[in-house]
């Protein structure tokens, strides 16, 4: 099974190819050029682990991995670095699951994903005879960095450097990048917010003479933004298991359609779920939920995407997205994969600032519901949900929350949790009609009004030492990251 550009310009490559480019010469993402046949039985998957689904699915998409080299990166992937025991958890609400991604190292969702992917990539890169070592830079909103460095941290032939904004951060995932301990992780905050590191992260990754100084180095470029294939499947794997485990405890009949809300940024974690559902997960509605920046709820209401608005920083700051790169791959699927009108309405995109989809390629997303939250409808949910069942939720499930609410969307539903509250203390304790404490007082505090222990993972970080807090303007990112890794 090959994979292609979403763009059609550039050659097929096989998974590991893929997932050392990142992304496709052409500008395109690389896309799965048929979807790979994987046996749903949920009559036995409802008896299997978490490894043993992701096993199954990585299997299916990385199909020139041997099995050996699939194993191997699902047991370092999915360890003991997880406090729960089945990777993710559940909680119930009436007709509402929420499923919880947020109990690895970094306590949010993308830990499942930047848990394999280093493993993934340097597997992939020996398999390609390639002994460059793989400079991963990343742009992040917060979350992205810390779980990259988290799962990157003191890998082999990698070096991981992160960007974030000097605004939009919680102040436990600035202290997660000052104080990350890994030999070869590079962090420095810039003055802007994440528009700015992100652009300024594109032009390093295209700038030419950068990368011949690079290949000079025997270093190059990737990237673990959720972009590279080699986070999107690792996501597909938390619906099938929630799918098996609702069959498990009778609450759905296996072959029944659910639905799935998932807050929405970039929308890796939302396409994971259409992915999940071209294999054979049985999907009513998807339902995206955004933030104040809600480029993608009028996508999906009207057919235009139009990124030419003001960016706001907001309480889910992991959402805070004008340019929602995923977006792409649904578009090659919902155009019937027509990549001659993918490529139009990015070059749109790009020159224009919006486009306009064709009706006919409208009429395939007929299957995605979306509405957004403002930042006073996500402190509400908080106090909402809190009320009704003593479960605190961090704001940007709580954006999922609103809008699953708000939509009135019936019959059972998936909800992904995607951070935990602790990550965000002072929004939730605001939420919750307290005034935050600080530091670590503030976490005790939340601690005590939700009566759920202080996760482990936090509680170490207070005691690692600040290393990294240089902060810089964007047009000095060029010369800090060549001090950084060569
Ligand atoms: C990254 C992130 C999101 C958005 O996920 P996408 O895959 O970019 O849509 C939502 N919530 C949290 C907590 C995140 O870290």
């Amino acid at each position: 099974m090959n994979y292609i550009s979403t763009r059609g310009q550039a050659p097929a490559v096989t998974a590991s190819q893929a997932i050392i480019n990142g992304i496709a010469p052409d500008g395109g993402l690389y896309v799965p050029e048929s979807w790979p046949n994987i046996e749903l039985d949920w009559t036995q998957l409802q008896k299997q682990t978490y490894a043993d689904i992701a096993t199954l699915i990585f299997d299916g998409f990385f199909d020139d991995f041997s099995v050996n080299e699939i194993d191997c990166v699902i047991d370092k992937a999915y360890g003991k670095q997880w406090t729960t025991e089945d990777i993710v958890s559940y909680h119930q609400a009436d007709d509402l699951f929420y499923i919880e991604l947020f109990h690895g190292p970094t306590l949010a969702f993308k830990d499942v994903a930047l848990q394999a992917l280093p493993h993934l990539m340097t597997t992939a890169a020996k398999k390609q005879g390639l002994d460059d070592g793989i400079v991963i830079l990343t742009a992040t909103s917060g979350d992205t960095g810390t779980a990259a460095m988290s799962g990157f941290g003191d890998v082999q032939h990698t070096d991981i450097v992160v960007f974030y904004p000097e605004v939009g951060v919680s102040d436990i995932q600035r202290r997660q990048m000052q104080t990350e301990p890994a030999h070869n992780a590079h962090v420095t905050a810039i003055s802007g917010n994440f528009d700015d590191a992100q652009k300024a992260v594109k032009s390093l990754l295209s700038d030419q003479s950068l990368a011949a100084d690079l290949a000079d180095k025997h270093l190059r470029f990737s990237s673990a933004n959720s972009i590279n294939i080699g986070r999107l499947v690792p996501q597909i794997v938390y619906y099938i298991h929630a799918y098996a485990q609702l069959v498990k405890q009778h609450q759905i009949a296996s072959g029944e359609a659910i639905n799935i809300v998932v807050p929405t940024g970039n929308f890796g974690n939302m396409l994971a779920a259409y992915y999940a559902s071209q294999i054979g997960l049985p999907v009513a509605q998807f339902v995206v939920a955004s933030n104040e920046n809600n480029v993608l709820t009028d996508f999906f209401n009207t057919g235009t995407y139009d990124r030419q608005r003001t960016f706001k920083v907001t309480n889910a700051p992991a959402m805070d997205i004008l340019v929602s790169s995923n977006l792409e791959r649904l578009l090659y699927f919902a155009s019937g994969r027509n990549t001659e009108e993918v490529r139009e309405y990015m070059n749109a995109l790009d020159e224009q600032g919006h486009y306009t989809l064709k009706p006919s390629t409208q009429a395939n997303l007929s299957q995605f519901k979306a509405a957004s939250a403002s930042q006073t409808e996500v402190l509400k949910t908080i106090k909402r949900v809190f009320e009704e069942g003593n479960y605190v939720i961090d704001p940007h499930t709580a954006v999922g929350q609103y809008v699953y609410n708000q939509l009135d969307i019936s019959g059972t539903t998936i909800l992904a949790a995607t951070a935990s509250p602790f990550k965000f203390a002072d929004t939730v304790l605001n939420a919750l009609g307290e005034t935050p404490l600080n530091e670590y007082d503030g976490l005790k505090q939340l601690a005590d009004k939700s009566n759920v222990v202080i996760p482990e993972q936090i509680q170490l970080l207070f005691q690692r030492p600040v290393i990294h807090t240089q902060t810089i303007a964007p047009n000095q990112m060029t010369t800090v990251l060549r001090h950084q890794i060569f």
